[in-house]
């Protein structure tokens, strides 16, 4: 793979990671850069996409990924460019890139970032019937981008996403 790109400081042997149900893009990146000690650089050059990858994982999607773009980094990742897909906002849905949102009862039982909770139309959780959390309950302080989530808690005061369930409204 790769033999004639000129890539002698990428290497192409990837821990692949299978995604969560719903995950966001931006958080399957964080956790497929942070196994493979990857930056966001490096993979976009390896999978010839350039500087795309730092602006997906702020859910800057605009202009929208491309096949082609998808592909090239299904490869590098070792997925399906479908399952990549599946990472992204439907067709026809809105994003709201900010604030970042949150349910805690979802992430109690699979700790990720869904892609959904950041649809302009969705507000709540369907599955918890629970209002979205957009910062922290307990110090306001604003979501990190999920490709930041890597200890599942509040940046600032540490408040463990799992435990913020107990601070959202009913839906
Ligand atoms: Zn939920
Ligand atoms: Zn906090």
């Amino acid at each position: 793979m790769n033999e004639d790109s000129g890539l002698y400081d990428f290497d192409p042997w990837c821990i692949a990671l299978e995604p969560f149900e719903g995950e966001s893009i931006s958080h399957y990146l964080g956790r497929v850069e942070r196994a493979n000690e990857w930056t966001s650089y490096l993979v976009g050059k390896a999978a010839g996409i350039g500087s795309v990858i730092a602006r997906w994982k702020r859910f800057h999607l605009n202009p929208f990924p491309t096949q082609v773009q998808l592909e090239a980094l299904a490869h590098i990742l070792e997925i399906s460019p479908d399952r990549l897909s599946e990472m992204l906002p439907k067709l026809g849905e809105s994003m709201k890139p900010k604030p970042i949102r949150l349910c805690g009862a979802c992430f109690a039982e699979v700790p990720c970032h869904k892609i959904e909770w950041q649809y302009q139309s969705v507000w709540k959780c369907d599955r918890h019937n629970l209002k979205l959390l957009s910062k922290c309950p307990n110090c306001e302080a604003m979501f990190k981008i999920p490709a930041l989530w890597e200890h599942g808690r509040c940046s600032r005061c540490h408040m463990l996403f799992k435990q913020m369930q107990d601070f959202q409204k009913a839906g």
